[in-house]
Formats: structure tokens, C-alpha cells, sequence
């Protein structure tokens, strides 16, 4: 077990750490969710139900939008909820949310759960939502936050540094921006070390750069950015010393880019999924490569095109009801991601299992009979594509049922051959004989948002 460097904010408190009412907040649920992690589901899924209960009696006297809603589901004011009905309660669309408006806020929030604050998010969808918190709402937020640090052994004196979105001409190379801790939520509670940050829209090569300059312990950051940087390492043998650990966020992690880090720098990913609108929805298991879904926080669910909870090893849409953000309580929205539902994990948490998480419906292929498949590329997939030509940056825009358009980024131009031959694995591994056109460019370009997608799609089936 590594040593938390707990942090002291008594005057004359030296040790035990005694850390101000917010720290000791966060830290009174870690000491919960040490052992609710071990809960066997059942048990589990009772102590679910009774915060669920609290919040539906919440959303029903305070939330207009949502009390119609609930009756119709058979939800009746003060009687116990049947959780059997829970299916019948439709699911809050992000189009539900931006057409409730204000109806969706909580019109008295406890005073306890303290002051409410707006975010906004757009997603893949371009479509942007406003979400409002409250303080106790991310008060668990900080505190799954450090759970992610507990689980996966992480140094907190160490430097962590970042890339990932940040607001135009923040954090530029070659500096960066440096801050003394690694966040409000660890720096609430543990005296960490620094925390170095650089822009997203700076090159591979700026930073690369930066990054053994900086030489830190940790690096958090994109998965695209991650396999930029992990093909550049392969290219010109550059390496980043003390780096023991990679953490990504933001956008779906393929297990090729998880091998080529074990590959390239020999040291483990850990992934994390979550939402600014709902929060940390799973963690990567300490000791396996799937997720946890953080059951204390939030219940998730992953339903069929009837809306019921599928089997494990089924892929469906997931669903998420956020426990604890009385502020604008969200009941079973639909967050426009698809994940596969795992089986038990075998290191003893009773927490859910997420095998994988697949991403957004819109980025599916489509082929001409209207079947639609996840293009997932394998680690193998990707090498095939590499040992054809030396592709620096690739994207699949699907145009028609019958057109992909591979966007090339390449470090000498191809020949015809290769173009054969890039075509032929298209059709072969997309499984149609597609029309492919290439289309060669400098740079392609991150989405508004910062996030990077290798496949998209313009088809929109109904
Ligand atoms: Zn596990």
C-alpha cells in the first residue's frame, strides 16, 4: 500500500492529518466506499434503492418536469417505489433536458447540499446542455476522484502533468502553466505534488517536447493524444524517464492503444469514464482492464431497444440516474453512449462490471442492408494498416452506405499500390466492398470540443 501524504489544516495538527470541513467531507465518504466497494450486489443494490427512494421524493415535490413523469410511472408520494416499475419510467433524452428548461431544476434545494453551479457540455453530439450542481454534489465527485488515485497506487508527491482540453491559447507551448497541487479534489486532502498543464492543440512533436522537459510521474491526457505520442515515441525513440502511468479520459480508449503503451514505454493505462454532466460513471478495476460502474454514485444501466436492462455480454445504451445532485436531478438519462455489461469481476468488488464501452450511436458503420456494426480497429488491424504504408494520423468518414473516405495523414506520398492495398483492408475488415476515396491532408483536426474521433459517420439512418 503506498503512503497518502494526508495534509493538516489545524493549526499546531501535525499528525493524524486534520483536514479542513471539506477534506474531512470527501474523507468520511472514502472511509465508506473502502468498504462499500467489498458489498456483496445484493446488498449493494438495497442501500441503492433507499437513495433512490430519497431522490425520487425529492424530484417529485420539487422538480415540475419530472413529477408527471413519475406518476405515470406508478410512482405514489410517500408510499415505498417498487423498483420492478423502475423500467417503466422513460428515459430523459439530451433533447428531453434542453426543451425542460428551468422545469428540470429543483425549486428548493437543500440548504445542506449547498450552493447550485452551471456547466455546460456539448458532447459528440454538437448539441449543448446546461447542467447545474450542487456544492454536495461534487463534494462526491472529489471524493470518486481520489478513489481513482487510491485504486490504482498513484504517487501523489509526484508531478502530474496534463494535456487535454483546455480554453484557447491557455497553457501554450513551450511553457505550459503550472499550478502547486494536482487539483481541488486531492488538494483538499494530501499535500501532492505539482500539477503541469499544456494545451491540446499543440503538435505531437510540441508535446513530446514538452514532456521530457517537464519529466513528470504521471500524465493524464486523451487517448488520441496518447497514441500520437506513443507513435512518435516508436518513430524516433524518445522517452519520457519517470513516467510510470497513463491516465485517459474524454474519449473511448482502444486496446491497441493500451498495448502499444505496454509496447512502447512498458507501463500501464488506466482509463476512467466519466461525464461533466453526471459525474465518474466507472473506474478502470485495480486489477483488471474493465471498468467498475461507481454504484454508490449513480445507478447505470445498459438497455436493449425495449429499454430493459441487458445480459452480460450484451451491448446496449446506457442509462445513468446520478444519486446524489438534488440541484437538477437526472432520472435515467440517456447519455448517448452504448457499453457492454460485463460479467463479475473476479477481484471480490461487488461493484457492476463494464467489459467495454463503445461510444456514440452516430459513429457506427452502416452497411447497405441497414445493419449496423462497431468499426473498432484491433491492435492487429492497426499494424496491418502501419506494415502498408507509414500512416502518421488516420480517419474513416463513412459518406453513403456504399463510400468511406480515408483521410490520410502520411509521412512520404503513396503509391497506387498502397492505395490498393489500403482499399482492400477497408473492404475486408469493414466487411462490404466499399467505394474508398483517399484524401490526403496535414493535420485532421480535433472536433469543437477537443475530442478526436477515427470513425464518423454522415449516414443517419431512422
Ligand atoms: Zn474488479
Amino acid at each position: 500500500m503506498i503512503e497518502l501524504p494526508y495534509s493538516s489544516a489545524t493549526d499546531g495538527i501535525a499528525w493524524p492529518a486534520l483536514p479542513d470541513a471539506q477534506g474531512a467531507g470527501i474523507l468520511s465518504i472514502l472511509f465508506q466506499l473502502d468498504q462499500t466497494q467489498w458489498w456483496p450486489e445484493a446488498r449493494l443494490r438495497a442501500a441503492q434503492h433507499r437513495q433512490c427512494e430519497a431522490l425520487l421524493d425529492h424530484a417529485w415535490r420539487t422538480v415540475p418536469f419530472l413529477r408527471p413523469r413519475l406518476e405515470k410511472a406508478g410512482y405514489r408520494h410517500g408510499e415505498p417505489f417498487d423498483i420492478g416499475n423502475w423500467a417503466s419510467l422513460p428515459p430523459l433524452t439530451r433533447a428531453d433536458v434542453a426543451e425542460a428548461g428551468d422545469a428540470l431544476l429543483s425549486t428548493a434545494l437543500p440548504a445542506s447540499h449547498g450552493a447550485a453551479g452551471e456547466i455546460f457540455t456539448s458532447g459528440s453530439t454538437g448539441r449543448p446542455l446546461r447542467a447545474i450542481r450542487s456544492q454536495l454534489w461534487e463534494l462526491f465527485w472529489r471524493a470518486f476522484t481520489n478513489r481513482d488515485h487510491i485504486w490504482h497506487r498513484r504517487d501523489l508527491t509526484g508531478k502530474l502533468a496534463v494535456i487535454r482540453e483546455s480554453g484557447e491559447g491557455k497553457a501554450p507551448w513551450p511553457d505550459g502553466s503550472e499550478t502547486p497541487r494536482w487539483g481541488s479534489s486531492s488538494g483538499a486532502l494530501f499535500d501532492t505534488g505539482p500539477c503541469v498543464s499544456l494545451n491540446i492543440r499543440t503538435s505531437t512533436e510540441q508535446q513530446m517536447d514538452w514532456l521530457v522537459r517537464q519529466d513528470p510521474d504521471y500524465l493524464l491526457t486523451h487517448p488520441t493524444v496518447l497514441q500520437g505520442l506513443l507513435a512518435h515515441s516508436l518513430e524516433k525513440g524518445t522517452r519520457i524517464s519517470r513516467l510510470k502511468q497513463v491516465e485517459t479520459l474524454s474519449e473511448i480508449l482502444r486496446p491497441a492503444t493500451r498495448a502499444l503503451c505496454a509496447e512502447v514505454w512498458g507501463i500501464p493505462v488506466v482509463d476512467m469514464y466519466t461525464t461533466r454532466e453526471a459525474g465518474y460513471l466507472a473506474l478502470q478495476c485495480p486489477e483488471h482492464e474493465h471498468y467498475h460502474v461507481q454504484r454508490e454514485g449513480l445507478l447505470l444501466e445498459v438497455v436493449g431497444a425495449d429499454y430493459k436492462t441487458v445480459k452480460p455480454g450484451e451491448t446496449g445504451r446506457v442509462l445513468v440516474t446520478p444519486l446524489h445532485n438534488f440541484a437538477m436531478p437526472l432520472l435515467r438519462y440517456e447519455i448517448g453512449d452504448y457499453a457492454e455489461l460485463g460479467e463479475p469481476c473476479p477481484c471480490g468488488r461487488g461493484l457492476p462490471v463494464l467489459k467495454r464501452i463503445l461510444g456514440r450511436e452516430q459513429n457506427m458503420l452502416v452497411l447497405p442492408g441497414g445493419e449496423r456494426r462497431w468499426p473498432m480497429l484491433s491492435s492487429a488491424d492497426i499494424r496491418r494498416m502501419l506494415d502498408i504504408a507509414p500512416i502518421r494520423q488516420y480517419q474513416f468518414l463513412q459518406k453513403s452506405t456504399e463510400t468511406i473516405e480515408l483521410r490520410l495523414v502520411v509521412a512520404r506520398p503513396l503509391t497506387e499500390s498502397d492505395e490498393t492495398a489500403l482499399r482492400d483492408f477497408v473492404r475486408d475488415r469493414f466487411g462490404h466492398p466499399f467505394e474508398v476515396e483517399f484524401r490526403y491532408l496535414d493535420d485532421i483536426p480535433r472536433g469543437r470540443t477537443g475530442k478526436y474521433q477515427d470513425f464518423l459517420s454522415e449516414v443517419r439512418t431512422s
